[in-house]
């Protein structure tokens, strides 16, 4: 196979990376950081036996990630807004065991799999063009490179995107502010409403998501419906924590002062994270030589924990499909056939459980659901 060049150095443009270098196809990735320590890489991903997992163990580094991984903490604390328990579900109500890793991690054990200088780092794509029958992807600095096969793994903004779809991602109306209790005081309520696993709190149309990670500390993000905000892009800084103490103390004022008060535990600052999605339902126009794996494909909210389970599913994919084609079209659409009608019930059943996280009746249905043990 001739130049292939992935866009974007996540979880699926470097597993897939990996894929190909096992197969003995060298890439490269290109990937706006400036380096592998640019910026934190957030809170643990839980993978699953199905999606995940099964990707780690083709890429060869089961090892690798079960030195790296925990049993995720399977229990998860369900409260209403003043901390009155309702629900707590342990690793019996779950029904898969889903072993968790520091993004970070993730990032590092699958790049150091990776030959050195397969990830071209500070290459801010701008665009991609046709250029006769190859690519030409062209970066900030005013710079470019020519591709046979583009892969964009670009996350939600993707720049390849387009090429396949006129449909970006629509806003979802619900945006996380999310915040982090990197060390969390002995007497922490935030703690205590977690345990070693998750704590979730609810009124209605709001609520507190709190997760605990690997290293002890604590992801927190509050999650209201909101209009679209154009001053604030997806991941910005709030720099002004009295401003957005003032701002939440107003929305939570039905919340009691000590839920409220796990704001005050956050260290440093907040950040900003409006939530996106793409229909569920996607069809893409004619394309060849250029296809889409994880967040640039399918964009969905978070609760399910499934996007980078997706996006690892993604990579395997496509590499068993280039791996099995000898003709790249072929390949990219039997992917892309498979991956389009996997997204469709999960994408659905996402959105479905956003109008039960986020609902003006408060937590009554979700509850019922987790009880089932649809959840
Ligand atoms: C708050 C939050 C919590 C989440 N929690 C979970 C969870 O618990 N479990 C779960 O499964 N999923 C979770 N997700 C979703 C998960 O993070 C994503 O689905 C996953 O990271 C997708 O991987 P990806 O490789 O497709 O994209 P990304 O991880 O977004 O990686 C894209 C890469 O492309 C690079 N890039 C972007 N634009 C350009 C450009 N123009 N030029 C060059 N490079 C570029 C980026 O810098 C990045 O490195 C969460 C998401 C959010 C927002």
């Amino acid at each position: 196979m001739s130049d292939i060049a992935i866009l974007g150095a996540g979880p699926a443009g470097l597993a897939l990376a990996r894929l190909l270098h096992l197969g003995g196809v060298e890439c490269a990735v290109y990937e706006r950081d400036a380096d592998q320590h640019a910026r934190t890489q957030g809170g643990s991903l839980d993978l699953g036996a199905d999606s995940g997992l099964r990707a780690i163990t083709a890429c060869g580094l089961t090892e690798e990630f079960d030195r790296l991984a925990r049993p995720q903490g399977q229990h998860t604390n369900y409260f209403d807004q003043h901390g009155q328990l309702l629900l707590a579900t342990d690793a019996e109500d779950e029904g898969e065991a889903r072993p968790e890793i520091d993004r970070l991690e993730l990032r590092t054990m699958l790049l150091e799999s990776l030959p050195a200088g397969t990830v071209r780092w500070n290459r801010d794509v701008v665009s991609v063009t046709q250029t006769g029958n190859r690519w030409r992807i062209t970066f900030s600095d005013g710079q470019h490179v020519d591709a046979d096969l583009v892969v964009g793994a670009d996350g939600i903004n993707s720049r390849t995107r387009p090429l396949v779809t006129d449909v970006p991602p629509a806003y979802t109306g619900v945006t996380l502010i999310a915040g982090e209790i990197a060390k969390p005081r002995l007497d922490s309520y935030a703690a205590e409403l977690v345990g070693e696993g998750a704590g979730l709190a609810f009124a209605p149309d709001q609520a507190f998501l709190m997760q605990r990670n690997g290293d002890g500390s604590i992801q927190v993000y509050y999650a209201q419906r909101r209009a679209e905000d154009p001053r604030r892009a997806i991941g910005t800084v709030l720099h002004d924590p009295a401003f957005i103490r003032t701002e939440l103390d107003r929305e939570l004022a039905d919340w009691s002062p000590r839920m409220r008060g796990v704001l005050d535990e956050v260290e440093r600052h907040f950040v900003w994270w409006p939530l996106y999605v793409v229909p569920a339902r996607q069809t893409w126009r004619e394309h060849s030589g250029v296809t889409l794996i994880g967040d640039a494909a399918h964009i969905m909210p978070p609760y399910s924990g499934q996007g980078v389970n997706m996006a690892l599913l993604d990579a395997l994919e496509l590499g068993r499909a280039l791996a099995e084609h000898a003709d790249t079209d072929a390949a990219i659409a039997a992917y892309e056939k498979s991956m389009l009608a996997r997204m469709d019930p999960i994408a659905t059943a996402t959105t479905t459980y956003e109008n039960l996280v986020l609902n003006p009746d408060g937590p009554k249905a979700l509850l019922d659901l987790v009880r089932t043990g649809g959840r």
